[in-house]
């Protein structure tokens, strides 16, 4: 099964595919997660992926289609799939249809979240980050603090906040989304594939929350 989590930064797209993930056994795929491993590690392609990153700017399409076609061929992805950040523009989703398509797969689930845009401000910089690659369990100093300051609740590593996590890449990167990836709502409800989840405190729905239901629909 290949599932797409589609929206704005910070709408929970890590999250939510977290949880799916853990329980549906296939792993998730996060571009962003990708390039900060590349950054960390001094490669060339992190070098290329910092020059965009750090101006808020999508990392171009050439080398991020790239990087997930050689994904698509790695052992753990054969059943299946949870995109996270991957497409981000109708170049990318266009690429992607013709890389499944040559393995005779296709998207199955598009998930898309929306969050309305004073939250998705408050949410990013209130951010924090498991350090540990393995966990990467995500928190909010406001809404859902580690129990001791600083420290994963789960595995006990520090957290870090991302560098891209300041108000100002932050609204960039909105702009980014509403020029570049938001088109894909309508290219996703073309293809029949689209399921759009609003994730808000207002609503009293958190991405724990849209996942426990998808999860539900799954299964029936
Ligand atoms: P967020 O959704 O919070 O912006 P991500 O971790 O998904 O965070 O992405 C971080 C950054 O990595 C993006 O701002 C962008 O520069 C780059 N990136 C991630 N995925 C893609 C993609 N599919 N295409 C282009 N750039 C990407
Ligand atoms: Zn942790």
């Amino acid at each position: 099964m290949v599932i797409i989590m589609l929206g704005a930064p910070g709408t929970g797209k890590g999250t939510i595919a977290k949880i799916l993930s853990e329980n549906l056994n296939i792993p998730q795929v996060s571009t962003g997660d990708i390039f900060r491993k590349h950054i960390k590690e001094g490669t060339e392609l992190g070098k290329i992926a910092e020059s965009y990153i750090s101006k808020g700017q999508l990392v171009a399409d050439d080398v991020t289609i790239g990087l997930v076609n050689s994904r698509l061929d790695e052992k753990d992805v054969q059943n299946g799939i949870i995109l996270d950040g991957f497409p981000r523009t109708v170049k990318q989703a266009e690429a992607l249809d013709e890389m499944l398509a040559k393995r005779n797969k296709k998207v199955d689930m598009v998930i898309n979240l929306t969050t309305p845009e004073e939250e998705i401000i408050e949410r990013i910089v209130n951010r924090r980050i498991c350090s540990n690659p393995d966990c990467k369990t995500v928190y909010n100093i406001i809404l859902n603090p580690p129990k001791k300051e600083g420290i994963c609740d789960v595995c006990g590593h520090e957290l870090i906040q991302r560098k891209d996590d300041n108000v100002e890449t932050v609204k960039k990167r909105l702009q980014n989304y509403f020029m570049q990836t938001s088109p894909l709502v309508e290219y996703y409800e073309k293809q029949g594939t689209l399921k759009t989840e609003e994730v808000s405190k207002s609503i009293n729905r958190l991405g724990g929350d849209v996942a426990k239901d998808i999860l539900e629909n799954l299964k029936r």
